[in-house]
């Protein structure tokens, strides 16, 4: 038993596994493919946001260079067209040389962003030097004053002519002959300054602290900042986030660490075009190219080797830099996975949701599947049963009658000899006793007698015929076919004309919808339905009979009403029973019919039920496939 039990809940575990596949795989694929596309889509995103973010970052610096280089030059206007230099140029003396140096000390101090604020004199000597010395600014004593005759910056920019300006490369400060340490990049902008009399009496000269330039940088607005670099036109890094690698011209050892070495692809397009943004297998790239110098100026030195004297004028579109963005794709990728991750986490969650929803509804399906086979099954038994109890029915009806007829049959016989015996005694020499005491028996018992097992024997005959009519209405094969009921009740009709006529019943019969189902048997069911209208209706007023009928929904419903005796509500509950009349002597039948009406509506999968009041009338309804 035990084991049975076990076997069906393996098959049913079994069952509801592939059920929950069917389920549950589908859903995963289709799951899967709408993560796909979103990661696809939010992937875009996060590289458009990127894109868009390095694009506004870059130009965001570009517009800033050139702002503060502009700045600058009027700072050199203002520092070369000073009174005291003028007072000092035409006369140099002590009083006009310490006016001088008050005012460059001042300036040094306030502007905060030149290392060096110079004049030399037309001999390249270091006439004023004011230090800013990280904020603790002071000016250089006289005899640490040095000659700054060969440095190239001087001679470019002591050739100039009025109001040209020299920049220098931004490079690293070189201090007596060394890179001073830790290394300070600056950039050397000077102009000649002319005495009154329009004689060149020395060059007007900064530093400007290249620190400042690259704090900007740094500052930037995102947290990728520290990734943008800054490439001379030369591609030499003049910031770059490892350090080591930056200024690479101006040491002999690093002078083939340039950005073009290390991305030659990408320097191809960076170098040949002004701006834009590239991906490679190194990641994203986004620049732009500056020009911190303004169209009017004029400069007399390129970028690059820095040491040396540059004759040819520069013009402001050549002197530039690159301001660089590089994502590398660790960092794009790193983006994604970090997307990919969230969405696989949502999805081991919402998998397990899934999984958890096609087990339940795996489980409710193979569970209503079973009952449903439960159901067939017992379905099928019942039907199988039901076959052979009719044919029980049918064998036992039929074959009863063979007896049933000879018990009849011969308790006549029996009843006629009876009769033959009584006159032998009467004509015989019987004594008057014997005769007295046989009298009461041979001519009342037994005669009762015989006539109470003929009466029984024909009421078990009637029986028994019903039961054969019972047991034929369900062997008797079926034919369904569309009935039009109107031409089925008028040939009823038809057959109950005379009973009709003789009652002077009213007979309405209304439109009736058409239905399906065994023409035979259909006909069989409304004649009995008739029938019994007509039988059943009050003898003491006049009868009314009404055919009518209506589709609802698949199927058509009929009603045939009378206003006879009606049945009350308990008899109501019986008279589908076999053989049960509601008053046995006032009519003759066999309380078949509505037995035999029940199963045939039954059997087409209809329905036929009674609404009635006793002394009012009835109403018989046969709902049937429409
Ligand atoms: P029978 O008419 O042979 O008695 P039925 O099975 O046709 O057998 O009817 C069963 C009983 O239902 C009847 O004896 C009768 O009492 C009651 N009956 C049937 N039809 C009507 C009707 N239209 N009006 C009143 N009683 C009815």
């Amino acid at each position: 038993m035990n084991w049975g039990k076990d076997k069906a809940h393996q098959v049913s575990l079994l069952l509801a596994a592939k059920h929950f596949l069917a389920i549950f795989l589908p859903l995963v694929i289709l799951s899967w493919v709408v993560i796909i596309l979103f990661h696809h889509d939010e992937r875009r995103d996060v590289l458009l946001n990127f894109e868009t973010r390095e694009s506004l970052q870059i130009e965001h610096h570009k517009k800033e260079i050139e702002k503060d280089f502009r700045s600058l030059k009027s700072d050199l206007v203002f520092l070369a067209g000073l009174n005291d230099l003028q007072k000092y140029l035409n006369k140099s003396n002590y009083k006009t040389l310490e006016d001088l140096e008050k005012e460059y000390f001042l300036f040094s101090k306030s502007k905060g962003i030149y290392d060096q604020v110079r004049f030399l004199n037309e001999k390249g000597m270091e006439i004023v030097r004011a230090n800013f010395n990280n904020g603790k600014p002071y000016l250089v004593p006289k005899a640490q004053l040095q000659s700054k005759k060969h440095r190239y910056y001087f001679k470019n920019t002591f050739e100039l002519g009025a109001g040209e300006l020299y920049v220098s490369p931004f490079d690293l400060n070189i201090e007596k002959g060394k890179i001073e340490q830790p290394v300070k990049p600056v950039i050397r902008i000077g102009t000649p300054v002319f005495n009154s009399y329009g004689q060149k009496k020395g060059i007007v000269i900064f530093n400007y602290l290249g620190k400042n330039l690259f704090e900007n940088l740094e500052r930037g607005v995102y947290k990728t900042s520290n990734m943008i670099m800054l490439l001379n036109s030369d591609g030499y890094w003049l910031k770059n986030q490892r350090h080591e690698n930056e200024w690479g011209f101006m040491y002999q050892n690093k002078r083939h660490l340039t950005f073009g070495n290390a991305f030659p692809k990408e320097w191809q397009q960076i170098s040949g075009d002004k701006s834009g943004q590239f991906y490679t297998t190194n990641g994203l790239f986004t620049f732009a190219t500056v020009y911190p110098l303004h169209p009017d100026w004029i400069s007399r030195s390129g970028s690059g080797k820095g040491t040396e004297v540059n004759t040819s004028p520069l013009k402001a579109n050549i002197y530039s830099w690159k301001i660089v963005s590089h994502l590398p794709s660790d960092l794009l990728k790193a983006e994604s996975d970090k997307l990919l991750l969230k969405l696989f986490q949502f999805y081991i969650v919402f998998g397990i949701l899934l999984a958890v929803g096609s087990w339940f509804l795996a489980t409710a399906q193979v569970n209503r599947k079973l009952k449903e086979e439960t159901v067939k099954s017992l379905n099928a038994n019942l039907t199988k049963k039901n076959k052979e109890l009719e044919q029980v029915i049918y064998a036992t009806s039929h074959d009863l009658r063979t007896p049933l007829v000879n018990i009849i049959g011969f308790s006549k016989e029996l009843g006629q000899s009876l009769k033959d015996i009584n006159s032998i005694i009467n004509n015989e020499g019987v004594s008057l006793p014997v005769k007295k005491k046989l009298a009461p028996i041979l001519e009342k018992e037994i005669p009762k007698m015989f006539n109470y097992i003929v009466t029984s024997g024909y009421q078990m005959s009637a029986m028994l015929s019903g039961l054969l009519k019972l047991s034929r209405a369900s062997r008797d094969s079926t034919t369904i076919s569309p009935i039009d009921m109107n031409r089925l009740i008028i040939s009823i009709e038809r057959t109950f004309k005379y009973e009709i006529q003789q009652a002077n019943i009213t007979l309405k019969i209304d439109e009736l919808p058409s239905c399906r189902g065994d023409m035979i048997k259909i006909n069989q069911v409304f004649s009995n339905l008739l029938g019994n209208a007509i039988k059943y209706l009050d003898p003491k007023k006049a009868g009314k009979i009404k055919i009518s009928g209506q589709r609802e929904n698949c199927h058509a419903v009929y009603q045939i009403e009378d206003n006879g005796v009606g049945i009350s509500s308990e008899n109501q509950n019986h008279i589908f029973t076999l053989f049960y009349r509601v008053d046995p002597k006032s009519t003759v039948g066999e309380g078949l019919g509505l037995t035999i009406i029940s199963k045939i509506v039954n059997n087409h999968g209809g329905k036929v039920w009674v609404e009635s009041e006793p002394g009012k009338g009835s109403k018989f309804l046969v709902s049937l496939p429409a």
